[in-house]
């Protein structure tokens, strides 16, 4: 069968990655987490003390650096040259400056040439904020991921417990909102669902119901019912 491009969008937390991650599995395609690759450049931009609002000071410490995923048989890596990252690019401090980092246009343009440059040749699950409008305009499967900021937060709270990490539910709710307000309020590629996206409220459905729900999508657009 033809191997075509997933474009999957949305707000913070709205259970993209986990969705992206198990449809690649099950396609056998590759994953690509495009805020993995924005997370990484605010990571080295906080360790190497880069102002944040400086954009080309972002990109001149990008062109200096390669971002990179390794994929393990329990998940994927990110790596910053040879450094392992992947726990480092989701601490608070990170999470807590990546929207400035994403909103300059230079430090987009790099980045979504890389993001085109892993998804050209199709057979991919690519998630993020403007896959469907800028990265993949031309993928043959968008889907707009929304839920309610409360079930969100809900999310992240009880994904933090897990790892052992202590969160008050309102401040996490504020971050995801302050989040959002920011990609959604950038002037280069703002988060906005596609014209051709199909929308999907995953509030109260289940990570596999949500998975189900897109491979309907898939079936639909590929004309296989
Ligand atoms: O998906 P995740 O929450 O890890 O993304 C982190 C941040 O990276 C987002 O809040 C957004 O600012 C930025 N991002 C983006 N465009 C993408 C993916 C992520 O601007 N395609």
């Amino acid at each position: 069968m033809k191997k075509i491009s997933i474009a999957i969008d949305g707000p913070a937390s709205s259970g993209k990655s986990t969705v992206a991650k198990i449809l690649a599995e099950k396609m056998n395609y590759i994953y690509c987490d495009t805020g993995a690759m924005y997370r990484a450049v605010t990571y080295l931009a906080i360790s190497s003390k880069t102002n944040l609002e400086d954009g080309p000071a972002l990109c001149a410490l990008l062109s200096k650096h390669s971002i990179s995923f390794k994929q393990q048989s329990d998940g994927q890596l990110v790596f910053v040259d040879e450094e392992d990252v992947t726990e480092a690019i989701r601490q608070q401090d990170v999470t807590n400056s990546v929207s400035i980092v994403a909103a300059h246009g230079e430090v987009r343009e790099k980045l979504v040439e890389l993001q085109q440059t892993i998804g050209k040749k199709g057979g991919i699950v690519m998630d993020g904020r403007d896959i469907g409008t800028t990265v993949l305009p031309d993928a043959e499967v968008k889907i707009f991921l929304v839920a309610s900021v409360e079930e969100r937060a809900e999310r992240r709270y009880k994904e933090n417990i897990s790892k052992g990490i202590e969160t008050d539910f309102e401040t996490l709710k504020k971050e995801i909102e302050r989040r959002d307000r920011i990609d959604s309020t950038r002037e280069v590629s703002p988060l906005v669902q596609a014209e051709d996206a199909v929308r999907i409220d995953t509030t109260g459905m289940s990570i596999s119901e949500v998975v189900e729900a897109i491979e309907a999508v898939i079936s639909e657009k590929l004309g296989l019912d």
